[in-house]
């Protein structure tokens, strides 16, 4: 009985504590971790980008850029307006946004908090036309707006550090918090683009990225030709399903045709509205 008064004694306050850290996912509602505060996140992101780009090969190809940047800008716009008219825009503060493509054969992509967004060529080469790329693009601000690595972030803080806050984990530990950032959001990870994040993240982020593509005028259809693509041309190593965090290529071109019919009706919308 004594036993187990201890146990409610050590586990309220953590309940109490993860009840207090959530908050929700914009559109899928899910309830998800998060205890990093949001300026830290982009501060740190920043000096992660900054010192990936000092390394970077940028592309010199004028045409492929300026399409990056156009497509970039228009889900970037697209995605503001959401934001503000959902009374999100606490997602969107303090962003810069900024589009880079760089010369590398490898087929990734990536983005981070505060509108950073890093391209590698390789990826053009699947994506091939600008409503194909609209999706990649959108699948990676989604992963953003989703805060999806806020919350791997805060996951890694509370086995890795013991629950530390990131303040302070920044102050006492700056190599293993970066290390922890760098992780959080894949970035120099072996698979980039295809292997990411988890299974939930990745399924959140697809019909999340529909709907930002739609808005932003681009036909969400576009995603199953892609991911067609993308299975038909893919380097990389694909582990069995089970044994992989990231949803295999046909359960998620099923995913992406379940997600269409919501996303059309952005899609519709948008071009009344824009
Ligand atoms: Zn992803």
């Amino acid at each position: 009985m004594r036993k187990n008064r201890l146990i409610a004694c050590i586990l309220l306050p953590l309940n109490l504590f993860l009840l207090t850290s959530c908050s929700e996912v914009a559109i899928t509602g899910r309830q998800q971790l998060n205890i990093v505060p949001d300026s830290l996140m982009n501060s740190l992101s920043l000096q992660s980008y900054n010192d990936f780009l000092s390394q970077a090969k940028k592309s010199t190809d004028s045409q492929k850029n300026s399409m990056v940047t156009k497509v970039g800008k228009n889900v970037a716009a697209a995605v503001e307006t959401y934001c503000y008219e959902n009374n999100l825009s606490d997602r969107v503060k303090g962003f810069s946004w900024e589009f880079n493509l760089i010369d590398d054969p490898n087929e990734n992509a990536w983005a981070m908090p505060g509108g950073k967004i890093v391209v590698y060529s390789g990826l053009l080469d699947i994506t091939q036309n600008e409503a194909g790329f609209a999706v990649v693009m959108a699948h990676e601000v989604a992963h953003v707006i989703a805060r999806h690595g806020s919350e791997r972030m805060s996951q890694s803080l509370l086995v890795d550090m013991g629950g530390m806050a990131l303040s302070q984990a920044i102050a006492e530990s700056p190599a293993k918090t970066q290390n922890l950032f760098l992780r959080s959001y894949s970035i120099g990870t072996q698979y980039g683009f295809l292997l990411p994040y988890s299974r939930t993240h990745e399924t959140e982020a697809d019909r999340l990225g529909l709907i930002f593509m739609a808005l932003a005028g681009y036909n969400p259809n576009e995603a199953v030709a892609l991911w067609h693509r993308m299975a038909a041309n893919s380097k990389g190593p694909k582990p069995p399903e089970l044994l992989s965090t990231h949803p295999a290529d046909q359960t998620r071109i099923a995913n992406i045709k379940s997600f269409l019919p919501e996303a059309m009706k952005y899609y519709n919308r948008s071009k009344t509205i824009y």
